[in-house]
């Protein structure tokens, strides 16, 4: 079983798998190390990563790119809008208000989600992870952006599930460079003293993160992060090619902006120009053949007119790095290094930024590109038995604030904050309701959240009666941060006394051991209340592995519906408490079940026919190769020509140059097995002239004898 990492980035993806002697990126079929997040629809089959970004501009309608973005959004989202003013394939509204990505294939329109597209990016990783290491791949660790919501994670987990990957985690991207950063640390300040802070920048194609991160030996605890989910390298490459519309309109008359495939062609070229522009600071050139109306155009650029011509961009980056300061609370002086990531922190005027606002020269300890799916690779590792890593214990925070809401009963307020921002997560909390009948919860994100839809879920708690005398039960809500960054009502139950109920308030088992670490310790923050006007009581079970906090309370694993008896050292009174657990409806994101099912049945389809087309492809091309090659041998002075006959090799030539045409023509496009009777057919001629040349290389004479027999 291996272990690997996921780096599923909005412009390419790459994979880390953990091995005994280290951690490895996996290269793709190209031999690549990125794969392109590109998926491209034919007559004949799906095209995905490399070979779909290659031709991308001769099949532009049915290339799909940039869905990273438009996991688990609506259609009707602003963001949504503005970013399909940039798509050259069609996106529509689905029923249920999600997004469409209409392409054709295989001669049909097919309508695709980005979790199906996903979906398929990721069952081609996993296809070059397989090849690689020759074995299955099913657990991993897959990245998402620290400021992706609870619909966007469970958008990915869905597509994650649709391509047969078990996710282990969703890692937080600018947490996993962290990890990749502290674990081979050597020089990390002892437990109890004061930690080394780190800032974190990774500008890649679609966004800004920044995160500080405190560490000391064997642990690492995020701060906090400040993103700007609508700045990356994209936007730069966006800013430039409008600057060279212009300049091309103004001087030939050629109106990019009506034509989608110049556009495209010109977005390519920007990007290149800016790559080169990162090392070289004098004027360069950009030249783009039979652009439009079969002219050619040419322009140039210099870095200082890129950075006034972005600059927008640079105040951007320059606002989300100060606010890590605010966030973090920490003076550029508290920083020990600030280390980048990202594709775009390649961009001179971005360390420089770096260097204005932090005081200190942007450090580059990391593989820039391969960081975070490094840091996916080594949590895999801690999760998974398969392989053995340096414990190293990883804190992490949630961005939002998320308020929960209840139907209130009378005199309780309804609604609280149950994780400020940058709250520790993954998190439990244990919130104590009073009631006598079914009741429902609903989470949401503070108006903060840069998202026009705040609603995570609602919760409806179900079996709940009153008590044989009428009155209200105490109704224990597990809400929980998990280890996907997901906030989920975990669980519901209902707590029952016996004996004395008056000592039973002494006694509080919380069960906390659900952390799939195996790390586990209990924080009581408020004593249990009797007052039932006051809203639910708050409990805090904190299920990260914080080493080195003390146990403020003992914690059991309870077995629902058994009776257990607790022990309270200081009074010695024994009291029993039942707990049972209670069903609950949850309304979420995701898809229900039976759409994933269908979704897998689908995708299954898909990949026998790119298998199919693949076997397919693979026969017509072996067929191909054996007629030039015997063709090639048979001709004057190489090696086949003197072992057959004049006459026998004219027809056999003929019979070739035939068969070449025709694999052009009618050929083309035929069934696997029409290839294949037909080059059985051919080996039965060409082969035994092979055979009469090794006998003769074997025993020289072999030749006379074959001149004296024909
Ligand atoms: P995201 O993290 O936003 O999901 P990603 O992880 O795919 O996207 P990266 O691979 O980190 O993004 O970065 C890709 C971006 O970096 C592209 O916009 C690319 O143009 C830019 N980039 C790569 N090399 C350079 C360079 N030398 N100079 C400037 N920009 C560069
Ligand atoms: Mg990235």
């Amino acid at each position: 079983m291996s272990v690997i990492g996921i780096d599923f980035g909005n412009e390419s993806c790459y994979i880390a798998v953990a091995k005994a002697g280290g951690i490895e990126t996996i290269a793709n079929d190209y031999s690549l190390r990125g794969t392109p997040s590109c998926v491209a629809f034919s007559q004949k089959n799906r095209i995905l990563g490399v070979a779909a970004k290659n031709q991308m501009v001769t099949n532009m309608k049915n290339t799909v790119f940039g869905f990273k973005r438009l996991l688990g959004r609506k259609f009707s989202d602003p963001y949504v809008q503005k970013e399909l003013k940039h798509f050259p394939f069609k996106v529509e509204q689905r029923p249920d208000g999600g997004i469409g990505i209409r392409v054709n294939y295989l001669g049909e329109d097919n309508v695709f989600s980005p979790e199906q597209l996903t979906a398929m990016l990721f069952t081609k990783l996993k296809e070059s992870a397989t090849i690689a290491l020759q074995t299955p791949i099913n657990d991993c660790v897959i990245s998402v952006p620290g400021y992706f919501t609870n619909a966007e994670r469970n958008a990915l987990l869905d597509a994650a599930s649709i391509a047969g990957l078990n996710v282990l985690r969703l890692m937080n991207e600018t947490t996993a460079t962290a990890l990749a950063y502290g674990i081979y640390k050597q020089d990390l300040p002892a437990p109890e003293e004061k930690p080394k802070n780190v800032v974190f920048v990774d500008f890649g194609h679609s966004s800004l993160q920044v995160s500080a991160c405190a560490f000391n030996k064997g642990k690492l605890r995020v701060l906090a992060t400040s993103t700007d989910p609508q700045c990356g390298g994209r936007d730069i490459d966006m800013a430039l090619a409008e600057y060279f519309c212009q300049d091309i309109f103004s001087r030939l008359k050629l109106d990019a902006k009506k034509n989608q495939r110049a556009f495209l062609r010109l977005l390519q070229e920007v990007e290149k120009l800016k790559k080169q522009m990162s090392a070289n600071s004098t004027r360069l050139p950009i030249h783009i053949e039979c652009f439009m109306e079969e002219r050619d155009v040419s322009s140039e650029l210099q870095r200082s007119q890129m950075e006034q011509i972005c600059a927008e961009t640079f105040t951007r980056i320059e606002r989300t790095m100060r606010a890590i300061l605010h966030n973090a609370k920490l003076r550029p002086e508290d920083i020990h290094s600030v280390e980048i990531v990202g594709g775009s922190t390649r961009i001179p005027a971005v360390k420089n930024l770096i260097e204005q606002v932090f005081n200190k020269a942007a450090s580059t300890t990391l593989n820039q590109d391969e960081a975070v799916s490094r840091g996916c690779a080594l949590q895999c590792a801690m999760l998974s038995p398969a392989v053995r890593v340096r414990e190293f214990s990883v804190a992490d925070v949630q961005p939002y604030a998320v308020r929960l809401a209840w139907d209130a009963t009378k005199g309780e307020d309804g609604d609280m904050e149950v994780f400020p921002a940058f709250h520790a997560a993954p998190f439990s909390k244990m919130l104590t309701f009073y009631r006598k009948e079914p009741f429902s919860v609903s989470a949401y994100y503070s108006d903060q959240v840069p998202y026009p839809d705040t609603f995570i879920g609602q919760w409806h708690i179900r079996d709940v009666q009153p008590t044989a005398e009428g009155e209200s039960q105490k109704v224990k809500l597990k809400v929980r941060v998990n280890i996907h960054g997901i906030i989920t009502v975990a669980s519901a139950s209902l707590v029952e006394k016996k004996q004395d109920a008056a000592q039973a308030e002494n006694i509080e088992m919380e069960n906390a051991n659900d952390n799939p670490q195996g790390q586990e310790s209990a924080m009581d923050t408020n004593g249990a209340s009797q007052d039932q006007q006051n809203g639910p009581e708050n409990q805090e079970v904190r299920d990260d592995e914080m080493k080195g906090e003390p146990q403020q309370k003992q914690s059991w694993t309870q077995k629902v519906g058994q009776w257990f008896s607790g022990d309270k050292s200081k009074d010695k009174k024994k009291v029993l408490i039942k707990t049972i657990e209670l069903p609950i409806d949850a309304q979420t994101h995701g898809f229900p079940k039976h759409e994933l099912n269908a979704y897998l049945e689908q995708e299954g389809k898909m990949q026998a026919q790119d298998r199919q087309e693949k076997e397919r492809a693979d026969a017509r091309n072996a067929l191909e190769e054996y007629v030039y090659e015997l063709r090639g041998k048979l001709s004057e002075g190489e090696t086949l020509h003197d072992f057959i006959s004049e006459e026998q090799r004219n027809r056999l030539v003929n019979q070739l140059d035939a068969l070449e045409q025709w694999l052009y023509e009618e050929g083309e496009d035929q069934h696997r097995q029409v290839y294949s009777d037909k080059l059985t057919e051919l080996r039965t001629e060409g082969e035994p002239i092979k055979q009469r040349r090794l006998e003769f290389e074997l025993r020289p004479g072999a030749l006379d004898d074959f001149a004296r027999a024909i």
